[in-house]
């Protein structure tokens, strides 16, 4: 579980540059060459560093939509996310929060956790 240290606060300021620069809403630490349950979402608009992400509640409901994904480029597919979750994680003060997300912001999330599952968008295509 990776503890909120200089590494950690550097490393999420380099992706948040790389997410910039490629135009994204979320980019999750294993896609860099990190193996740290670290991510960063676009949640409700801003771009949000979670520290050892983890969703405790999804809703049974789920939507389609298309989703890319940085480490696959060209790649767009449909794929179901619940569309309501709980999400823990840590912040970047090292304090525990707990919010809801709903739709868009929420589907960013299920897309970074998944990556420190190491699940892509194509493992949800089934032949
Ligand atoms: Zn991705």
């Amino acid at each position: 579980m990776p503890k909120v240290t200089k590494v950690v606060l550097t490393l999420l300021k380099s992706m948040e540059e790389t997410m910039r620069a490629a135009d994204g809403v979320g980019l999750a630490a294993p896609q860099v060459g990190e193996s740290l349950r670290v991510c960063l979402a676009l949640v409700n608009g801003k771009v949000t560093p979670l520290i050892n992400p983890k969703i405790t509640s999804r809703s049974r409901e789920k939507a389609f939509d298309e989703e890319g994904c940085l480490s696959l480029p060209k790649v767009w597919l449909q794929i179901p996310r619940s569309t309501e979750i709980t999400l823990k994680y840590t912040d970047t003060a090292g304090k525990t929060q707990e919010r809801k997300l709903t739709d868009f912001s929420a589907r960013v999330v299920q897309h970074e956790v998944d990556h420190l599952e190491g699940i892509l968008i194509v493992d949800y295509v089934t032949a």
